[in-house]
């Protein structure tokens, strides 16, 4: 499998932020996000090619047991991360898996919570919004907002697609916060805003 990388840190969204975390970040993305945080992993070849093995005894000497899968588009590789999966996760470790949202994540639920993006307008890039039927109260979603755009094109879907996950409105690292916030504030919707911590602190 290729991998771009294997860290640990702290997790900085969702419903597990501020736990250890190791982070596995698979190569490769079949989307180009104008805002991407990790363009470099975006390249399929970037990083090098591990074994499930290889991986397993990475993952294991962080001595953490929380594991999230990210990517790049980490589901590009679902067929590839089964195994590694199915070990993790009968051994007792929490799994995340980060997706764009453009390739169904039914295969890895069983083993693993979905982190789905809702792309919005100032992405350049659309989600398939069809996935948010599959996603279970396990599971979450998170939209990732810049600007007034954004704010309507989250809140329409949100407020028309019943949704059974967490949703986290996550503003892009160095937009308006005050205003988005004043924005969600405003909306009567089962949304929680949340600032990506490991940019608040400087940590990968
Ligand atoms: S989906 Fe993620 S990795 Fe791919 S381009 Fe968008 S932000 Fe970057």
């Amino acid at each position: 499998m290729q991998v771009f990388e294997i860290f640990p840190s702290l997790q900085g969204e969702g419903r597990n932020q501020g736990l250890r975390c190791c982070f596995l970040r698979l190569a490769g993305c079949n989307l180009n996000c104008r805002w991407c945080d990790t363009p470099d992993a975006r390249n399929p070849d970037a990083g090098e090619d591990l074994t499930t093995d290889d991986i397993l005894r990475r993952i294991e000497e962080t001595g953490i047991r929380y594991l999230c899968v990210t990517g790049g588009e980490p589901l590009l590789r679902q067929h590839e991360l089964l195994p590694l999966l199915r070990d993790l996760s009968s051994n007792g470790y929490i799994i995340d898996i980060e997706t764009n949202g453009t390739i169904p994540f039914g295969q890895v639920q069983p083993y693993a919570s979905i982190c789905m993006d809702v792309k919005c307008p100032s992405s350049g890039e659309q989600s398939d919004l069809r996935l948010l039927a599959d996603i279970r109260a396990t599971d979450s979603v998170k939209c990732v907002v810049a600007d007034e755009a954004d704010l309507d094109f989250a809140y329409e879907q949100i407020r028309s697609i019943p949704i059974r996950g967490e949703i986290y409105i996550s503003p892009v690292h160095g937009s308006d916060y005050t205003r988005i916030a004043e924005v969600v504030m405003e909306w009567n919707l089962p949304v929680r805003l949340q600032l990506q911590l490991h940019k608040q602190i400087g940590v990968q």
